[in-house]
C-alpha cells in the first residue's frame, strides 16, 4: 500500500501537465478483493461513469458538484474484480467531441506530444493510460470515443458489441448508439478487463444475457484462412497518407500469415456520418432535458418563473458544443423535420446494418485506419465543427451497426501513434481480440 501511495502521489504530480483527471478517489479507503482477477491493478473511470460518493461531472459545469448515491453496474463489477479506482478521467462535455478540448476542466494533452490532443471524448482515459498514470480504463463509445483516444493514444481501445455492457449508471449522451469499454495498453489486458465488467445486469432492459466468455483464453489462435474485407469507402478521401500506408503494411502482414484479404465496397458507408450526427444529436436533445436545476444540475438562485430558471440554470451549465448539439437535434426531433431528418437517418442506418450483415455472411473480419488523421494540435479544430466531426468518419458505423469494434497501434509516424480498426459481427469480440493479439506481435508491443 505504502508504494501505491507514493505511485499515486507521482500520479497527480505528472497528472498537472496532463490533465488526464477531473477527480481523484481516495485510494486508502478501498477495500477491494486481494484474490480478484484485477488485483494489484490500478484503473482511471471516464466520469459519465457514475461511481458511489465520487464526483460524477460529465466534465460539466452542469454536474460539477453532483455526487452520485450509487455505483454504475461496471463499477460494482470492478470493484468485486479487485481493481484500484484512481479516479475520473476528463472528457469531452458529456461524451460530445473527438479531442477531449469541450469539457469544462480544461483539455487533456496527449502525453506522446503534450501539443497535441489525446482524442475524445475518452480523451482523459486515453491520456492515463499512455501516460502511465493508471494500468488500465474505462471508456464510453457512442461514435467513437473509445477508439478514437486508443488510437490517439497509441494504446489499445474496444468498442464492444451494443447489450454487451450494462449501462446502468452511463450518464446517457446517445442511448441506442453507446457502450462502455476496456482500455489498455495491450490486447490481453483489454480482453481481460473485458471479462470482468461483461457480466449481465437485469436493470439495464439491453443488456443481453449470454454465457460469459473469457476472451483471454482465446489470444492465440491462428488466423489462418480468416476472412477479411477491406471496403474502399474507409480509405482516401481525407485519410493521411501515412496513415493509409501503415494500415496497409500490417494488413499485408496479416495476409502473410494467411489470412485471405479482398477489397470490397459498402455504398451506404458515405452516409454514416450524416446519420449518425442527427440519431445521436436527436438522442442527446432529450437525453439531456433532464438537466434543468430542479431534477438535476446547476441551480441558480434569482430566477422570475419557470421559464426564466430552467434557462438560467441550462445557460450557465451548459458549454457551446452540448448547446449547438442540443439545439441542432430538438431541430432534428421538430414536427414537419422529424421525417426529413430523423427517420431518413434512421433509415439509413438500417442500410448500413443490413449491409454489414452481408458482409459478414462472407467475411469474419472488416479493417479500416481508426482515424483518418494523425493526432492533431491543441485548438487546430475548436473552431470548425465540421472538420472535427469529420475525424469521426471511420469509427460511427460501427455505433450504428451495433457491432464490436477494436483499435490497436499499428505503427507510428514522427512518434505520433496510428492505430487500425477491427470489426466483426455481433458478440464476436474474440475474433477481432485474437486478430489485434496478432497485431500487436508483428509491431513489437510490450506485454
Ligand atoms: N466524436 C463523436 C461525437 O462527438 C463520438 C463521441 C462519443 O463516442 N461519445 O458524437
Amino acid at each position: 500500500m505504502n508504494d501505491l501511495i507514493s505511485q499515486f502521489e507521482d500520479i497527480k504530480e505528472r497528472n498537472t501537465s496532463i490533465n488526464a483527471y477531473i477527480s481523484f478517489a481516495d485510494i486508502e479507503k478501498q477495500n477491494v478483493s486481494k484474490t480478484g482477477k484485477l488485483s494489484g491493478k490500478t484503473i482511471a473511470i471516464k466520469d459519465t461513469i457514475s461511481t458511489e460518493g465520487l464526483r460524477t461531472t460529465c466534465a460539466s459545469k452542469m454536474l460539477e458538484n453532483y455526487v452520485p448515491p450509487f455505483d454504475a453496474h461496471v463499477v460494482t463489477l470492478l470493484k468485486k474484480h479487485g481493481v484500484i479506482i484512481l479516479g475520473k478521467a476528463n472528457c469531452d462535455e458529456f461524451a460530445m467531441g473527438s479531442s477531449t478540448e469541450h469539457s469544462a476542466f480544461g483539455p487533456t494533452h496527449n502525453p506522446n506530444d503534450l501539443d497535441r490532443v489525446p482524442g475524445g471524448s475518452s480523451g482523459g482515459s486515453g491520456a492515463a493510460v499512455a501516460g502511465n498514470l493508471a494500468d488500465l480504463a474505462l471508456g464510453s463509445d457512442t461514435g467513437g470515443s473509445i477508439r478514437c483516444p486508443a488510437s490517439f493514444c497509441g494504446i489499445v481501445g474496444l468498442k464492444p458489441t451494443y447489450g454487451l455492457i450494462s449501462r446502468y449508471g452511463l450518464i446517457a449522451y446517445g442511448n441506442s448508439l453507446e457502450q462502455i469499454g476496456p482500455m489498455a495498453k495491450n490486447v490481453h489486458d483489454c480482453s481481460l478487463l473485458l471479462e470482468c465488467i461483461s457480466e449481465h445486469d437485469s436493470r439495464d432492459a439491453t443488456c443481453i444475457k449470454r454465457e460469459p466468455i473469457e476472451y483471454t483464453q482465446h489470444l492465440d489462435e491462428d488466423i489462418k484462412n480468416l476472412k477479411v474485407a477491406i471496403p474502399k469507402e474507409f480509405f482516401g478521401n481525407g485519410t493521411d497518407e501515412v496513415v493509409e500506408k501503415n494500415v496497409w503494411n500490417t494488413i499485408k502482414k496479416i495476409e502473410a500469415e494467411g489470412a485471405e484479404i479482398e477489397e470490397i465496397t459498402i455504398n451506404s458507408l458515405k452516409y454514416s456520418l450524416p446519420a449518425y450526427y442527427i440519431i445521436a444529436m436527436s438522442e442527446a436533445s432529450s437525453n439531456l432535458a433532464r438537466f434543468d436545476g430542479l431534477r438535476y444540475g446547476l441551480h441558480v438562485d434569482k430566477a422570475n418563473d419557470w421559464n426564466d430558471l430552467f434557462s438560467k440554470n441550462r445557460k450557465s451549465g451548459f458549454g457551446f458544443e452540448v448547446k449547438r448539439r442540443i439545439m441542432l437535434g430538438t431541430f432534428a426531433l421538430s414536427s414537419g423535420y422529424f421525417d426529413e431528418y430523423y427517420i431518413k437517418a434512421q433509415k439509413v442506418r438500417s442500410l448500413i446494418a443490413n449491409d454489414f450483415q452481408r458482409v459478414f455472411r462472407k467475411f469474419d473480419v472488416i479493417i479500416s485506419p481508426t482515424m483518418p488523421t494523425l493526432p492533431f494540435k491543441i485548438g487546430e479544430k475548436i473552431t470548425n465543427p465540421l472538420s472535427m466531426y469529420m475525424s469521426d468518419v471511420d469509427t460511427v458505423s460501427a455505433n450504428l451497426a451495433g457491432i464490436p469494434s477494436l483499435s490497436v497501434p499499428c505503427g507510428t509516424y514522427n512518434s505520433l501513434p496510428i492505430g487500425i480498426q477491427l470489426m466483426s459481427n455481433h458478440f464476436t469480440e474474440k475474433t477481432i481480440l485474437n486478430l489485434g493479439n496478432k497485431i500487436e506481435q508483428f509491431s513489437g508491443v510490450d506485454k
